[in-house]
């Protein structure tokens, strides 16, 4: 597998939203035409002060994401602010206005942080039980036009939860061996921000171990590409040949009133992965405003 670097380029789409198109990679696969999948993330559906902020967005979002036509969306978790049972019914109640098929995995706010010992609000069983029965299972495999698509529950990852084990014979199954179709590769959080081998114990990534663990499983299976969220903001990386993406997220940018919420397309065909950066401009400015006052806060991404 051949990679080229980033190309960065803008474009205006319409009135309210623009995209930019912001990479193209190559990648060697046998596909019959170009796939499409809309990349949502960190939706923070709630019932509190940003109720109205956040499902505005999400229509605007899923308005978009339905008007670029794309064969499929992966939401990325948060898909709530605390995983309360009426959040995951607005959830699933706006999601359904998708035309395309959808597959989501949860996010910390979900179903807690990752288990480091001094997170606050860490994962539960009850809780990621809780997302199990009101949303569905939190890790998928599937496939769409040729292209692979795995997702994992990445507070799930480092718990020592039963759930876990299992979870990690399935990844072993689905990314044992080299794939002969392009894999790409869903979960909550980025495995890393500046270097594959930064420390864990913080907020922010994936703890080594399981980083590792998944770096090993992605060169024996060939993943293209890792798509992340958390971060509230995009970022881009490349090791080993895979290429390491979070996207901007629904609900608020950071920081605070300079990041722009919007959701990221993901187009992959025999010339390679092409990543557009969509956004939406939020008409509830004061609303907005409070949200990211409170945000900032208690850092509570
Ligand atoms: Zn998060």
């Amino acid at each position: 597998m051949k990679w080229l670097g980033l190309i960065f380029n803008g474009l205006l789409l319409f009135f309210f939203s623009y995209a930019s198109h912001c990479g193209e990679i190559e990648v060697l696969s046998n596909l019959t035409r170009a796939v499409k999948i809309a990349l949502v993330s960190d939706v923070h559906i709630n019932r509190g002060t940003n109720q109205a902020l956040y499902q505005y967005n999400y229509e605007k979002v899923i308005e978009q994401v339905n008007s670029a036509g794309v064969d499929f969306i992966v939401v990325a978790g948060d898909l709530t602010e605390d995983g309360t049972a009426v959040e995951y019914a607005d959830f699933k109640r706006l999601t359904k206005r998708f035309n395309s098929p959808v597959r989501v995995v949860p996010g910390n706010h979900d179903i807690g942080n990752k288990k480091i010992g001094k997170n606050k609000n860490e994962i539960t069983f009850k809780r990621l039980i809780d997302f199990h029965q009101k949303i569905g299972k939190s890790w998928f495999a599937d496939e769409v036009y040729g292209v692979r698509l795995i997702g994992a529950n990445s507070p799930l990852f480092g718990s020592g939860l039963g759930k876990e084990k299992t979870m990690w014979q399935f990844l072993d199954n689905e990314l044992g061996k080299k794939s002969d179709k392009p894999v790409l590769f869903f979960l909550h959080h980025p495995l890393f921000q500046k270097k594959p081998e930064e420390k864990g114990g913080e907020y922010w990534n994936l703890e080594p171990a399981q980083r590792f663990r998944l770096f090993g499983l992605f060169q024996q299976a060939g993943v293209s590409a890792v798509f992340s969220a958390h971060l509230h903001k995009p970022l881009t990386n490349n090791y080993n040949n895979v290429l390491y993406y979070t996207t901007h997220p629904v609900a608020f940018g950071l920081p605070k009133g300079k990041q722009k919420p919007g959701w990221t397309l993901i187009t992959i065909s025999n010339t390679g992965i092409k990543l557009n950066q969509y956004f939406i401009k939020s008409t509830l400015k004061q609303e907005d405003k409070t949200a990211i006052n409170l945000q900032n806060d208690d850092r509570n991404n």
